[in-house]
């Protein structure tokens, strides 16, 4: 049986071609097959780089059955070098599939790290880069997508989303309804002549692209939800919720003593030990007298 081949995963640029890296054209030249998401867009990358390797498609309408013949090629003993329209594979386009199926056949995968747009955006933001989630595009269908944006609404680290321009404007109506007026910042046509990295609010932005007509390729990072003003407002949401006994009694079934669950729900409630000491005893009072 001959030797399986490798699976390389081979970012390509995201604009500039100075951004390819030496590795990724001896990849590209050495792979027997370079599966491509478009193929005619990537003929140009191939050319301009005198790589002659033989290319086939890989796109999101064949990942599926295209990943079982390249998985079989592999399995056979061909080295297949995978690229996507830009960028690198598996993040946001098809490639996920690919390497999911191709570890299950016990085939190397190698990455050939390049541009990434998400990563260049988040680095060049402005905006806090310890932690962060990347979101890729907002699902189009109005209850999933509703789904993301609760979820998003408690989210407290960096939001990375991708955006087409034609989208831009109603995505940023639809991101200042569920997140309010934060801090965003938009960045456009990495790489490229017209680059650019605005950092504004949601709603400046949205006024934006109103005047100027949104054009190119856009990501945009957002701030993460503040972590006190969220506990706060679930402390308040406790405070008007539930009966301070009700809440003592949760404590208590969980095995606390008295001045444990007094303490607890003191600091949920934004209180002192003694405020709620005192507002128990008023409590025991009041259904005492009646
Ligand atoms: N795999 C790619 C990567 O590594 O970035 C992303 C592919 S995704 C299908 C395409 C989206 O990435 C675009 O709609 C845009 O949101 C973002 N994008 C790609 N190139 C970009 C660039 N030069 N500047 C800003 N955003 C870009």
């Amino acid at each position: 049986m001959a030797d399986r081949g490798i699976l390389y995963l081979v970012a390509t640029p995201i604009g500039n071609l100075e951004d390819m890296t030496f590795r990724a054209v001896r990849v590209l030249r050495e792979a027997d097959l370079i599966a491509a998401e478009d193929t005619r867009g990537s003929i140009r990358l191939l050319n301009h780089f005198e790589i002659h390797t033989p290319m086939t498609s890989y796109h999101e309408y064949n990942k599926v059955a295209k990943a079982r013949t390249l998985v079989d090629k592999m399995l056979s003993g061909q080295t297949v070098a995978c690229v996507t329209d830009a960028g690198t594979p598996g993040i946001s386009d098809p490639g996920e599939v690919l390497v999911s199926m191709a570890l299950d056949a016990g085939i190397q995968v190698v990455p050939v790290p390049g541009a990434c747009a998400a990563v260049n955006a988040l680095i060049s933001s402005g905006q806090a880069t310890g932690r962060f989630c990347f979101e890729a595009f907002l699902p189009a269908e109005k209850k999933e997508r509703d789904a993301v944006l609760e979820e998003l609404k408690e989210e407290t680290r960096t939001i990375v989303l991708y955006e087409a321009p034609h989208r831009l404007e109603k995505t940023l109506q639809i991101l200042l309804e569920a997140l309010g007026d934060r801090s965003v910042s938009i960045c456009r046509e990495l790489t490229k002549k017209h680059e650019e990295i605005r950092r504004t609010t949601i709603a400046q932005a949205l006024s934006h692209c109103q005047v100027q007509e949104p054009r190119g390729e856009y990501v945009l990072v957002i701030a993460g939800a503040d972590r006190k003003e969220l506990i706060a407002r679930k402390q308040e949401a406790v405070r008007s919720e539930l009966p301070l006994k009700e809440h003592m009694q949760q404590y208590l079934d969980r095995g606390m003593d008295r001045k444990e669950a007094m303490k607890a729900v003191a600091k949920e409630r934004g209180m002192t030990k003694r405020e709620v000491y005192a507002l128990l005893l008023e409590e025991d009072a009041g259904s005492t007298d009646s």
